[in-house]
């Protein structure tokens, strides 16, 4: 038995790569019948009879999985935000944030163009201290090296909107992926999905995933998963006093005291709080 992780997926064929080999497997009747379709990403049990045809037989619990489209185990997502030209977006960042860490993917932020600014520098560090964040220019060649250091082994989806920079910071990467970065990434472009099709594609030792991956905006989730979709009020939602805390209306609540002392930045409550009406509307539309 070899084990191995499905990069490409098409027409029935998975794409199996083990050890710098590339598999063509096919996955044993039993996958449909249990509703566990191998996914992109899945790390998988497969052998190779003696037609040289590979059989899918057993599939890795998976670490977390995006749907739109199918892939799984991702370990990272870079967030791609430009610090202007289109303007910072703090707003747009938390609301990707709490999507990413929801689906238990690592965020890693990425600040684009500090060729051109450099005055919002030291107020992004401080508001987002808790995360990983890489200030880069793509045009001055400054930070690159870091992305490079963040991708080697890891498996990773890259995002922002259109015109923040992505296509300019993964050609600095040398990186080409066989999307069209520009169109499909427009995180505003909801209907623009149009690729069904993902791939993983090897580079700087890890992978990086050929999709436009969190580019809805929607926030699927339940009020009480987004009091504990940030992993700082996670932690912090263990010292509130109320279980299932939502740090709203509550006394005693531990992210609210962190605001107040400073730890938690103002801004991102306040965003987080728009957000839980934003939930908890989606929520009585649909249960009335
Ligand atoms: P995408 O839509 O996210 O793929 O963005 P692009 O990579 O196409 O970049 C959008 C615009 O920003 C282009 O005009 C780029 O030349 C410019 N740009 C991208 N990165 C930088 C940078 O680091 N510094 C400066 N000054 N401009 C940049
Ligand atoms: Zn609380």
């Amino acid at each position: 038995m070899l084990q191995g992780r499905i990069i490409k997926s098409l027409a029935g064929f998975y794409y199996v790569e083990s050890q710098n080999q590339l598999y063509t497997c096919r996955a044993r009747g039993k996958f449909r019948k249990e509703n566990m379709k191998p996914v992109v990403g899945d790390i998988c049990d497969f052998e190779i009879d003696e037609n040289n045809e590979g059989y899918i037989k057993t599939i890795d619990k998976r670490k977390n999985q995006l749907t739109r489209p199918p892939v799984s185990n991702i370990d990272q997502a870079l967030l791609v935000f430009s610090i202007t030209h289109p303007d910072f977006d703090s707003l747009l960042l938390d609301r990707f944030l709490a999507n990413v860490e929801h689906k238990n993917v690592k965020p890693v932020i990425v600040i684009t163009k500090i060729d051109l600014d450099q005055s919002l520098i030291e107020k992004i560090k401080e508001d987002y201290h808790d995360y990983h964040v890489l200030f880069v220019s793509s045009k001055e060649h400054i930070g690159i090296d870091e992305v490079k250091a963040v991708l080697k082994d890891k498996v990773t989806v890259v995002t922002g909107q259109s015109g923040v920079g992505k296509s300019s910071l993964l050609n600095a990467l040398d990186i080409h992926l066989h999307i069209e970065t520009n169109e499909i990434s427009d995180a505003l472009g909801r209907g623009k999905h149009t690729t069904r099709h993902v791939e993983l594609i090897k580079m700087h030792d890890g992978y990086v995933a050929d999709t436009p991956g969190f580019s809805s905006l929607e926030l699927e989730m339940e009020p009480r998963e987004l009091a504990v979709s940030y992993h700082d009020f996670r932690r912090l939602s263990e010292s509130c006093k109320f279980r299932g805390c939502l740090h709203d209306k509550e006394p005693y609540c531990a992210v609210k005291k962190a605001v107040e002392d400073g730890e938690i930045a103002k801004d991102r409550y306040v965003h987080y709080l728009s957000f839980l009406k934003e939930v908890k509307e989606i929520k009585e539309k649909r249960y009335g």
